[in-house]
């Protein structure tokens, strides 16, 4: 498969593809940093990886601001050139390493942050459960709260513990996803989860002093990722899901004193219902669905977005394929 996708990209398959596939294209990641094991930061992209991504896109395509992506979906002009590029949760790295950078390159950039991690510093669900699960050596766990043991013992049995984990906390209501990281914390003492959250500080969430400072740039936006990162998804409270959506909203306006007008969903789930709330708060909404086609007949609460992956052959072929 590699092989393939060199070839593709040695006879300009890439090329090609954008050649016929002329559509503005939203593209998300999380976080870009140094790592200790990428298979337990999967969220954060290799900073040269990200570098040789952003002199690719910069080359290839018209890097445009979030704002005047606005301006050409409501008016109709696009030129199905543009890229628009975004980052989910609001790592720290977002300000000490992506911002650097795309400001070297002159590249307006949106960052979508959950405001109760900004506020309480928490490491995400699904980092805390990767950091327990593969990163802390533990040969067992336990988490009371769903009455669940995993033994830990071999690549096997920690990989599905991860994903049996991992699916939970996409798929349960906020107050049992807490329950659950917080049992997952408790398998360290406070010491070592201490020094696990240093040793795998890339996944640090900003703190508002830091949001603040990022969202000072010329280039950056900020936009909002609910508070607690929680899934719009059907087993949610509808009053949770209202909170979520309208407070962090509000919440970003008083800290940044400025108007947050757009909205990126959690691991893009969303029912119609998170769609209605979302299209009443904000002036557009993304998902984390990248294969439709962006126009102004989409619906402006769930405009798709492209998860950038991180080898960079399979970046070329992915961001010029879709959406399709
Ligand atoms: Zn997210």
């Amino acid at each position: 498969m590699k092989q393939i996708k060199r070839l593709f990209l040695i006879f300009r398959g890439d090329y090609i593809l954008r050649t016929y596939n002329r559509v503005p294209r939203i593209l998300f990641w999380h976080g870009v940093d140094k790592r200790i094991s990428p298979n337990v930061e999967t969220e954060i992209l290799d900073i040269g990886v990200f570098e040789k991504q952003i002199k690719y896109l910069k080359k290839n395509y018209e890097i445009i601001s979030i704002e005047n992506f606005e301006n050409r979906l409501r008016n109709n002009t696009f030129t199905n050139h543009e890229i628009v590029l975004t980052f989910d949760d609001g790592y720290a790295n977002n300000l000490y390493v992506v911002e650097p950078i795309l400001s070297k390159y002159n590249l307006p950039f949106t960052v979508f942050v959950s405001t109760e991690h900004i506020t309480t510093g928490h490491f995400f669900p699904t980092s805390v459960n990767r950091i327990i699960t593969k990163g802390a050596g533990l040969k067992k766990i336990k988490i009371p709260s769903q009455n669940l043991n995993f033994s830990l013992t071999n690549k096997n049995e920690i990989e599905k513990s991860n994903v049996k984990i991992s699916i939970l906390l996409k798929t349960l209501p906020v107050q049992q996803v807490e329950a659950i990281t917080n049992d997952l914390i408790r398998n360290v003492s406070n010491e070592q989860w201490l020094e696990l959250k240093d040793k795998y500080k890339s996944v640090r969430p900003m703190n508002w002093d830091e949001v603040i400072e990022l969202s000072k740039k010329e280039n950056v936006t900020i936009g909002s990722h609910c508070m607690s990162h929680i899934c719009c998804h059907e087993n949610q409270n509808p009053g949770e899901v209202k909170k979520q959506i309208t407070n962090s909203k509000i919440i970003i306006e008083n800290k940044l004193q400025a108007e947050c007008k757009y909205f990126a969903y959690p691991n893009g789930a969303y029912t119609n219902y998170s769609n209605k709330l979302v299209s009443k708060t904000y002036s557009l909404g993304f998902s984390a669905k990248g294969r439709d086609k962006i126009s102004n007949k989409n619906n402006f609460s769930i405009i798709p977005r492209i998860g950038v992956p991180s080898n960079l052959d399979t970046f070329k072929i992915i961001i010029n394929l879709y959406p399709k």
